[in-house]
């Protein structure tokens, strides 16, 4: 018996290579665009330990849980690291980028998160952009969780690696992602003694063998399911303009900030400037004595298919997130999420408005 997921048609470089140049389209540029067949942490890696060695002094800006790991993935290949870290309810900004270039005139690489779902704050990339433009250093970005969420534009940022995935916003899979690669970052990695070379990490041999040679043969068997779903995934967002997406994103943060303020009960957004968060996904911060993990519990022992989450490691107890991407980016997820979450502090007897979060929302989502 033939099975939709199983008895497919080998998935070939043709193929292969147009769904790259389709993911390119929806970044806007005309670089080479490699997809990675792994999640977003292969080329995030990867991208770090082709470009960065002893001879890099990197400056690696701290906005939330994955500004820490790409430091230690810095420090690991011997760069220099001068971590910039900001409080995780604000964003970094160009000028202390600038101040930070004037103290260390030695930074070659900058690595940055534009928005961080874990935390629900974005940083803003085009003037950072101008900055490190100016001092020539390499600009690697993370921008998993901004793709599809709000602009993306890496030519006109002058980002030389621009990391995705498709698993928050774009609303598609996990388990492949794209790097978009300028020239400058292509030779820094050629001259790299220690990028990585006949290795899943490596982005060099992608360019060896695949880019150089016209893209015509893979490397290795592709995530056949995973590239299938990334090209719906990518057809789906074209066919409602990607700017639709994004929009859909803004209004579902900017109707659960509103949401969440007047329903009240002490709930209040974990970001403190409109303007620094994210619209892949708003966090909250609970009212003195309330546990955000058992918050969410309760919300999602009502309904489990509400996007809530508590925060990680240190944030669980004190933050909740309303993950409002992709398929959850709508005007009922976020009633939902503000309904379940009022029943809940309800339940524990803080004093709660949903009919007045209902009208907030409905008037924020515009
Ligand atoms: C979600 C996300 C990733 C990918 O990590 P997963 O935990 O595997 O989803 C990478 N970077 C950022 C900023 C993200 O928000």
């Amino acid at each position: 018996m033939t099975h939709p997921l199983l008895d497919l048609a080998p998935l070939s470089a043709a193929r292969f290579a147009s769904i790259e140049d389709r993911v390119a389209r929806l970044l806007g540029t005309a670089r080479d665009v490699v997809i990675m067949q792994g999640e977003a942490l292969l080329p995030l890696e990867g991208a770090i330990r082709g470009t960065a060695g002893p001879g890099t002094t990197a400056l690696n800006v701290i906005t939330g849980p994955y500004g820490q790991t790409f430091g230690n993935w810095l420090r690991d290949c011997g760069a220099t690291v001068i971590d910039l870290a900001v409080p995780f309810h604000t964003a970094v900004t160009a000028a202390q980028i600038r101040e930070a270039f004037a103290e260390h005139p030695s930074i070659d690489f900058v690595s940055l998160v534009h928005a961080e779902a874990a935390t629900g704050n974005t940083n803003p990339v085009a003037e950072i952009g101008e900055v490190v433009r100016e001092h020539g250093a390499l600009f690697y970005l993370d921008a998993v969780a901004s793709i599809g969420a709000e602009p993306v534009l890496p030519d006109a940022w002058g980002v030389d690696l621009c990391v995705i995935g498709a698993q928050k916003a774009m609303g598609g899979p996990a388990g492949v992602s794209a790097v978009s690669v300028s020239e400058r970052a292509w030779a820094r990695m050629a001259a790299n003694p220690g990028a990585p070379r006949r290795s899943y990490l490596s982005l060099l041999d992608w360019k060896e063998r695949w880019v150089d040679g016209g893209r015509k043969a893979l490397l290795h068997a592709p995530a056949q399911l995973e590239m299938l779903a990334l090209e719906a995934c990518v057809e789906r967002i074209e066919g409602e303009g990607l700017d639709t997406v994004t929009a859909r994103h803004a209004s579902a943060a900017a109707a659960t900030r509103a949401g969440a303020v007047a329903l009240g009960g002490g709930l209040a957004p974990y970001v403190e400037a409109a303007s620094d968060a994210a619209p892949v996904a708003t966090t909250l911060r609970v009212p003195e004595g309330a546990d955000a993990s058992a918050v969410v519990a309760k919300a999602l022992a009502v309904d489990p298919a509400l996007p809530l989450a508590a925060g990680g490691g240190a944030l669980a107890q004190s933050m909740i997130r309303v993950n409002h991407y992709g398929p959850d980016a709508t005007r009922d997820a976020v009633h939902a999420c503000l309904a379940g979450l009022g029943a809940a502090l309800a339940g524990s007897g803080f004093p709660v408005d949903p009919e007045g979060a209902r009208r907030a929302a409905e008037l924020a989502w515009g």
